[in-house]
């Protein structure tokens, strides 16, 4: 069958949403969007088109309250993305402005609710934060979905035949049909839109499902039922694969599922090295639902804890008890491992409803972090409280963010002690010994790092930050994207003056931007001697893994060697050798050696 097509076989390359390999028949779900009519309706009929809407929101609230009570306990802790959703249905800006513009414009549900939701799009067009804009997605899934129950037409998941397993290809899925069709037939995904940090690749890799995003044109270029392989480690779809490739990813698939097997089982194994180096992996987390992840996949606590979330695209700010909650939670289910709690890391492009940030030429050097923690000294104080009071219930280490300076750390140590003295005085029990540390992530303070050393606990480096303002590259700037370079010897230097500066003072280093999860650098990190790596829960295994199998002392001369080069370029070709001399069993690395993309 394969062979046949061997002319034809067509390749797309897309982004690894979920690793893994998939080899099966496509099922084709042409997702062009259905024409909305548009009616105009008398005033006699404004109530009953009311109704209309209400019965449909009704209906989609029962349908989702129907799935997270069905979802199997392995997947139970995503059920708060669905209950998001049920809760965007009754939103203000969803449910009564569409209400509101069947009365006032006298138009059909279908017209209006679109209506509504162009109107979100274009407050959400102002943010320039990925994760908030991709919450607009879930808007529109909800959105979707009660369109397709105005209009009589049927959900994604519905259109899915259920009796025999295929691979899912279409242009979007919501988290809602992720989550229908994991649980039913589907072996893979493959969809023209979406990304790595949205929701439906985020069920995709708890299910366990491999799946490609991004994939252009795929809906075009596949013929229904025609056997496909999904390559979710390489972000690869093969249409129609010759005989050859088909025999090639069949060994490849048995080649992974041994692999990954032996990655999980090991994953609760300490992180320590064949002479006996022990470093701290701990996991980097955002949101609640991603908790039991952490404690799966072997994390030695939360290197970081993005205490952002609770602060974006809402009327209000939180109150301190809220906040409170979810970070006793955090501290108690990771108990007796530490959370690592960061203080607000906001302003400038990021979006907080009840501030007035004006808006700044250039965000990332303007009032954000502990900038505007300092000024809005209201808005610091409850987040301390909050965190302090949940200090007693687990064991928490508190971390400021984009520190540039002492005087900073300084003016922190006031307000921490101000809140401490309120606590007392309501005889409030928090951590007396409560660790602080900062971030270094700005090139001042690295060139301080002695100073600051002597000022807090622990230092934990941010390179995402850091590259960028060392390198003067805009992070979320594609057009500069490929200067943004982690292997540049300015960086490499930089990552060992803080480690020594920090050793010299007695104090622990550790790293949380994105380069600490990725494990061709993992052994020049382990080199230079950090303390802790912290990174995304999904790459702790493979990492941990890796340094098990890793000699500190080779890792050290490895590193000096590396420290030696004049350029990111030549660094990064000794890096790739040095990968494949010491670690040429790892499979998910070797993909991204050579693609680019990690898993
Ligand atoms: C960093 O800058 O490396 C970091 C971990 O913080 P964020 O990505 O949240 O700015
Ligand atoms: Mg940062």
């Amino acid at each position: 069958m394969a062979n046949e097509y061997s002319q034809d076989m067509d390749i797309i390359k897309g982004i690894g949403a979920s690793p893994g390999i998939s080899i099966g028949p496509a099922c084709l779900m042409d997702a062009s969007r259905i024409k909305i009519p548009r009616k105009n309706i008398s005033p006699a009929e404004v109530e009953q088109e009311k109704t209309r809407f209400a019965e449909a929101v009704s209906l989609v609230e029962r349908e989702l309250q129907e799935l997270v009570a069905d979802l199997p306990e392995e997947i139970k802790e995503h059920s708060s993305i669905l209950t998001s959703h049920i809760l965007m249905l009754r939103d203000r800006m969803v449910y009564d402005r569409t209400m509101e513009l069947i009365g006032s414009r006298r138009i059909n549900a279908e017209w209006a609710l679109c209506e509504a939701f162009k109107g979100i799009k274009t407050i959400f067009a102002r943010i320039k934060d990925t994760y908030i804009r991709e919450r607009l997605e879930d808007i529109q899934f909800v959105v979707e979905r009660v369109k397709s129950v105005l209009l009589g037409t049927k959900a994604a998941a519905d259109l899915f035949d259920k009796a025999a397993p295929a691979i899912i290809v279409t242009r979007d899925l919501s988290p809602a049909d992720t989550l229908q069709m994991g649980r039913e037939k589907a072996i893979g995904f493959v969809t023209e839109l979406g990304s790595r940090t949205s929701h439906t690749a985020i069920l995709a890799r708890s299910l366990g499902i491999p799946a490609v995003v991004g994939a252009d044109d795929v809906i075009s270029r596949c013929i229904d039922g025609e056997n496909i392989i999904v390559d979710g480690l390489k972000g690869l779809v093969i249409l129609r694969p010759s005989k050859a490739v088909l025999e090639e990813y069949r060994e490849k698939s048995r080649r992974y599922a041994h692999y990954r097997l032996e990655v999980i089982q090991n994953s609760s194994l300490p992180a320590e090295t064949v002479d006996g180096y022990r470093i701290k992996v701990k996991a980097n987390m955002e949101l609640m639902d991603e908790i039991p992840m952490v404690i799966q996949h072997g994390a030695e606590g939360v290197g970081l804890f993005r205490t952002e979330f609770l602060y974006l695209a809402r009327r209000e700010l939180p109150a301190e008890e809220e906040l409170f909650n979810v970070y006793r939670q955090v501290a108690e289910s990771l108990a007796p491992y530490p959370v690592t709690i960061r203080t607000l890391d906001i302003g400038g492009d990021k979006f907080v409803s009840n501030l007035s940030i004006d808006d700044e030429i250039n965000p990332a050097l303007g009032l954000r972090a502990i900038r505007l923690c300092l000024k809005e000294r209201g808005l610091f104080k409850v987040q301390l409280r909050a965190i302090l009071r949940a200090s007693a219930f687990g064991h928490i280490r508190l971390l400021f963010p984009m520190v540039s300076g002492q005087t900073e750390i300084v003016q922190v140590r006031q307000v921490l002690a101000q809140v401490k003295a309120e606590l007392d005085a309501e005889d409030i029990k928090y951590d007396k010994d409560l660790k602080i540390g900062i971030m270094i992530e700005v090139p001042s303070a690295v060139l301080i790092a002695d100073v600051l050393a002597r000022e807090v606990d622990f230092f934990s480096i941010g390179t995402n930050d850091l590259i960028q303002y060392s390198l003067a590259i805009d992070r979320v700037n594609d057009a500069v994207s490929h200067l943004y370079e982690p292997l540049h010897p300015g960086v490499l230097r930089m990552i060992r003056m803080i480690v020594e500066a920090g050793h010299r003072a007695g104090i622990e280093v550790g790293m949380c931007g994105e380069m600490a999860g990725e494990p061709l650098y993992v052994p020049i990190l382990l080199g230079i001697g950090l303390d802790e790596l912290s990174m995304n829960a999904m790459a702790i295994p493979k990492n941990k893994r890796l340094i098990r199998q890793s000699s500190q002392e080779d890792c050290a001369a490895f590193a000096s060697e590396l420290l030696g080069l004049d350029s990111a370029r030549a660094i990064k070709k000794r890096a790739v050798e040095f990968f494949h001399q010491n670690y040429p069993a790892d499979m998910e690395t070797r993909d991204f050696l050579e693609f680019g993309i990690s898993v």
